[in-house]
């Protein structure tokens, strides 16, 4: 480290911040510093009047609402998949706003897992999220296999972070698909898509990606890179409110293949309301839609995503660096002699939207960081995520959030506390 960081650093790099006045458009609360966006995102004012906007559709116009009004809620799922396409790199048709996380993951899996002669076992890894790790387990179940076997998951030789090297050597001619994560949830780190889809394609695999933790925070190109399938949820870095419908990513050459678990939203529009007992199933990413949307739901995200398309992605991701990067040095200059331990990737490349730092106390410095209004998130047994998220918090935030976690560890305030996690963390 070469510069010393002081206040006016902080408020030097505001001032040349070009999405600075982004910060005017959410709901920040008076002496809080919110760093927790990649949990659940905060409110924008956009959001909510898309919001309001809904429930008065409901409110005036009934049943109509379904095409009528200014968002008609029988399409919403498509337009809000064409403006989310962006976000992924994909074509406006490869992407649809539907379901959640889990169930998507479902709904593709049940779509791309076909297990054939050797090619029977799936390829994931021991660092993702843990309703990944169910669903797999239970799609497997579901076709007859024991997944004890089925299941092969690439180890991390740190704990922390994975080796495309090893998830390489694991694509065996026993696997038939792969679901990775893009940016793994503790750690941060960024997985090489473009080169995993690549290794995948050469050795006839499908290959999909959870987006959970990228969208919304790092620019993606999924179908240049030929990825076969993606979901991702929209509550996180998207600020869709919690319980937001997600979104799921379908390319192209997959096109006309019928959905796994299909319901009459899977069908083409124009044939839907036909009634029939067969399935005219929609030929792009609509066909993976099962039921009636949760228009509430998809509301916010009508708001929410004008401000990704005025901010543009490539910019949130210049300032998401410069935050973390800002706050990592910053805690290394202030920190000193703490048993603060950085578990990130620090290559630009690989460190995605969030810090995650471990600490023996981490659970009861969490705690001392709420009373003191800084919002974190705790990860059991012993890891602090800190997001300073480019649209809402400012590089003063991050000094303002450093100097109080200093005060926390020079006073021991966090020994007022019991070393244990809440029942959300
Ligand atoms: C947040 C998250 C989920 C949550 O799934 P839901 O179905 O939205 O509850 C799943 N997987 C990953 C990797 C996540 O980060």
């Amino acid at each position: 480290m070469t510069r010393q960081l002081t206040y006016e650093t902080a408020i030097a790099l505001d001032k040349q911040d070009s999405l600075a006045s982004f910060r005017e458009e959410f709901y920040l609360q008076d002496n809080q510093i919110y760093l927790d966006g990649n949990s659940l995102g905060l409110l924008s004012k956009r959001a909510e009047k898309t919001l309001h906007t809904l429930i008065d559709s409901w409110k005036t116009l009934g049943i109509d609402g379904w095409t009528e009004g200014n968002y008609p809620w029988f399409y919403l799922s498509e337009s809000l998949g064409d403006k989310m396409a962006q976000l992924v790199g994909a074509f406006e048709d490869e992407v649809i706003v539907t379901g959640s996380t889990t169930t998507n993951l479902h709904q593709l899996v049940a779509t791309f897992y076909k297990p054939a002669g050797k090619r029977t076992k799936i390829l994931a890894d021991e660092l993702n999220f843990p309703s990944d790790i169910y669903a797999l387990q239970s799609q497997i179940q579901q076709k007859g296999f024991d997944y004890q076997e089925h299941l092969v998951q690439v180890k991390s030789a740190d704990g922390h972070t994975l080796k495309e090297e090893d998830i390489i050597e694991a694509m065996t001619d026993e696997i038939a698909l792969i679901l990775l994560p893009s940016v793994l949830y503790r750690s941060g780190q960024i997985l090489d898509m473009k080169r995993l889809t690549e290794e995948a394609r050469q050795r006839g695999i499908v290959i999909g990606f959870d987006l959970c933790h990228s969208i919304g925070s790092i620019p993606h190109e999924l179908s240049e890179w030929g990825v076969d399938f993606a979901f991702w949820c929209t509550y996180k870095h998207l600020n869709g409110g919690p319980g937001s419908v997600g979104s799921l990513y379908v390319n192209r050459k997959h096109f006309g293949t019928a959905p796994g678990l299909a319901g009459w939203f899977s069908s083409k529009k124009e044939k839907q309301f036909d009634m029939e007992h067969t399935l005219t199933h929609a030929e792009d990413a609509g066909a993976f839609q099962m039921g009636t949307p949760h228009v509430l739901s998809l509301a916010p995200l009508i708001g929410s995503l004008e401000l990704f398309h005025e901010a543009g992605i490539e910019q949130i991701r210049q300032k998401s660096l410069a935050l973390t990067r800002f706050m990592k040095e910053l805690m290394e200059q202030e920190l000193k002699g703490e048993q603060f331990v950085f578990r990130n990737p620090d290559q630009d490349d690989r460190r995605g939207g969030h810090l995650y730092i471990e600490h023996p106390e981490a659970a009861r410095i969490c705690r001392a960081l709420k009373d003191e209004g800084v919002i974190p998130d705790f990860r059991t047994p012993n890891g602090i995520r800190l997001a300073p998220v480019a649209l809402y918090n400012s590089f003063e935030d991050v000094w303002n959030s450093v100097q109080i976690l200093k005060r926390i560890m020079k006073e021991e305030l966090y020994k007022k506390y019991e070393n244990k996690r809440g029942v959300v963390a």
